[in-house]
């Protein structure tokens, strides 16, 4: 099991970016999405995906982020803190994928600048290279890695829409409300 906890949201600059952070959670293999910040465009555009495209993904607005952390690795949790400043995540994957046998992950991606906590109370602070760009890109590499690529067929439940993969045509099924 995975979290995401996207520590941070400045209101209208962040909305579209905090939505596709949890987008990309949902869609790379994520279970739920935590934010600090409560955005009712995100919320209401993350929940429309899950009503369309299935599955059981959470949403949750929390005040109290250190005490999720915390209590997060008090219940068998390991925490993942996605930082260009963290070890190279070519270096250190490997040791974080044996620790996820049997534990669950909290990633943790920031938008501004990142309190200091949050690099303390990590297990691992975790770089995807030492340049700064995104936090979509930096958790998009982080699952493809920690999945290898699985997740990307995942099926998820009670779809209404579904695309069947295909290179020269565009093949969807929709699925009518009864
Ligand atoms: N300047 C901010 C700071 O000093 O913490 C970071 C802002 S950056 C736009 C937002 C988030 O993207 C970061 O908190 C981090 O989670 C992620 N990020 C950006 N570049 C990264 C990299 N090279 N490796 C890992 N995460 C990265």
């Amino acid at each position: 099991r995975v979290e995401v906890l996207r520590l941070g949201h400045r209101g209208e600059r962040d909305k579209r970016i905090s939505t596709h952070v949890a987008l990309t959670a949902r869609a790379l293999g994520a279970d739920k999405i935590i934010f600090t910040v409560e955005d009712e465009h995100v919320e209401e555009s993350v929940k429309k995906i899950v009503e369309n495209w299935g599955g059981n993904f959470k949403f949750e607005v929390i005040k109290k982020w250190k005490e999720y952390i915390k209590n997060f690795k008090e219940n068998n949790g390991i925490v993942v803190h996605l930082t260009m400043y963290g070890a190279n995540v070519n270096e250190i994957m490997d040791e974080i994928k044996k620790e996820f046998e049997g534990k669950n992950i909290l990633v943790i991606v920031g938008a501004e600048k990142v309190p200091k906590e949050a690099y303390e109370l990590a297990d691992y602070n975790v770089s995807i290279g030492n340049q700064p760009h995104s936090e979509v890109a930096a958790l998009a590499i982080f699952l493809d890695r920690l999945f290898e690529g699985k997740t990307l067929y995942r099926k998820f439940e009670n779809a209404k829409i579904r695309i069947i993969p295909s290179n020269d045509k565009k093949q969807v099924i929709i699925k009518k409300d009864k």
